[in-house]
């Protein structure tokens, strides 16, 4: 028998699906190939894959080789699979015991000389082999990030080797432990104290998060927008073990390293104006994951949103009301999650200073720089608020970020006991389950509609977000109260 079987896994999206590696030895004149749409650094893993058997004295099998990376139909890319392909072919020739092959997937790309550097997208792999009930062989330098995946088996190996001598029993690698997987709590940087006055403006943040609603801030520069945004994932529950994991394989995706001692601190990304839709949304060949799934549970801030281009605005509008991003390119479709909480700020003019004696901008001036923003964008954007210059000479500290921490996890908690997720991701049927309002308090929203002509989207938001309104006050009903606050936050008013 000269038929080796060894698995790996494919890189391009998060489930990491498996490749099967088929090596045929056949007798008639020697050949070497690899089919299974394998693209060019596939077939240059073959001179690699010769030279690393040579260079490490093994014999190289003068037959007829025929290596399958199944299935065919997946696209398959870099020099990860070059260990696993050596492997089959010192297998299929007998050098090593193919029986000892099948609870383990390999990856790692083969130097000339035998040994092994490392692979990027190791993660999704990792989580992927845990999942098979696998072990995994990697390279050593990706041994922390796969560590991350808690319960896999990893052997770390650093040469072609290393890894014969493990499965002939001559030398065992011990499986890696990572000294460092429970980091302390992250310091917190920015807390909510240092904001001084802004009531409204802390209060929907508080809204904000405990519902994981949209919010829109618009006032002057220096009004201290960013610096409420940058505070938001301070007052956020902590990141569940399965979310992080899925936040650190996307990372993984994007080609950044996950660094074992910040994986559970909640994202906050914060793109330029002038970033592209390829680098806010994903795009590229390989698809790679964009700014919106980088923020997946956690923060997206969109400064200056208007300066951001229509186009790559508009490309929100889909992830959204999805939580997740399908990029499809040639032979390639990726889905990546991008379950994001967005949080943008603008202001109230050109100049910024509207209202004030600095303001000269004219009224088309103004109009344009609003309508950059469409309507459809703000219709999906939760809460809208307007900000003032704070009061100088009030210089009483807020309420700390653990205080507010507290009552976000409270009102949190009855989302996800009431339907399993956030109150921003109620979908209709949840909304009419658990937003019913008395008849009274009906009329009350009938004839808010009315008067501020609201979409049919904006009513479910506002429900929603009256929802997390009467979370936080520990209600069990909707009332006119908190509906009318969550009306307050409403564009349409006339505040804008
Ligand atoms: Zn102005």
């Amino acid at each position: 028998m000269s038929l080796a079987i060894v698995y790996s896994r494919a890189g391009s999206t998060v489930r990491a699906p498996l490749i099967t590696i088929e090596t045929h030895l056949s007798p008639g004149l020697p050949r070497f190939n690899i089919v299974g749409l394998a693209e060019t650094a596939v077939k240059e893993s073959k001179d690699r894959v010769r030279a690393a058997l040579m260079q490490s004295h093994f014999v190289f099998p003068v037959r007829r080789i025929t290596i399958n990376l199944a299935p065919a139909e997946l696209p398959k890319e870099g020099g990860r699979f070059d260990l696993a392909i050596a492997l089959g072919i010192l297998a299929a020739s007998g050098q090593i015991d193919k029986n000892l092959l099948a609870d383990y997937e390999f990856a790692g790309e083969l130097a000339l000389s035998g040994a092994l550097r490392p692979i990027n997208k190791c993660l999704p792999m990792a989580i992927a082999t845990y999942r098979a009930n696998r072990s995994l062989v990697v390279p050593q330098d990706n041994a922390p990030e796969a560590s991350i995946c808690r319960g896999l088996s990893i052997l770390p190996v650093d040469s072609l080797l290393s890894v014969c001598a493990h499965f002939r029993g001559e030398k065992i690698i011990p499986a890696y432990v990572n000294p460092c997987l429970e980091p302390a709590n992250p310091a917190r940087t920015a807390d909510l104290s240092d904001v001084y006055g802004q009531a409204v403006a802390r209060r929907a943040l508080e809204i904000a998060a405990a519902g994981q609603h949209s919010l829109l801030m618009s006032g002057p520069p220096g009004v201290g927008k960013t610096m409420l945004a940058s505070r938001l994932p301070g007052i956020l529950p902590p990141l569940a073990e399965d979310d992080a994991l899925e936040l650190a394989a996307v990372t993984s995706l994007a080609g950044r390293t996950v660094d074992p001692a910040t994986w559970k601190v909640r994202p906050f990304r914060a793109p330029h104006h002038c970033a592209s839709s390829v680098a806010l949304v994903g795009g590229g060949r390989p698809p790679k994951p964009g700014e919106i799934s980088l923020a997946h549970n956690g923060v997206l801030f969109l400064d200056e949103l208007p300066e951001f281009s229509r186009q790559v605005l508009e490309s929100l509008r889909e992830p959204m009301e999805s939580g997740c991003i399908t990029i499809s390119r040639a032979a390639y479709q990726s889905e990546f999650p991008a379950q994001f909480q967005l949080i943008a700020a603008m202001n109230p003019c050109p100049c910024g200073y509207l209202g004030s004696e600095r303001c000269n901008c004219g009224p088309q001036q103004i109009e344009r720089y609003h309508r950059k923003i469409s309507g459809p964008l703000l219709d999906r954007i939760d809460m809208h608020i307007t900000m003032s210059p704070p009061d100088l000479d009030n210089k009483q500290a807020g309420e700390s970020s653990d205080t507010v921490r507290t009552r976000v996890i409270a009102a949190r908690e009855k989302q996800q006991t009431r339907c399993g997720t956030t109150n921003a991701h109620l979908n209709t049927q949840a909304i009419e389950a658990h937003c019913a309002l008395a008849p009274s308090i009906e009329t009350y929203l009938k004839k808010a509609i009315e008067q501020y002509q609201l979409s049919a989207r904006a009513y479910h938001r506002v429900l929603r977000v009256a929802r997390t309104i009467a979370d936080l006050a520990d209600s069990e009903t909707i009332e006119q109260t908190h509906l009318a606050e969550a009306l307050f936050y409403r564009p349409t008013l006339g505040r804008r």
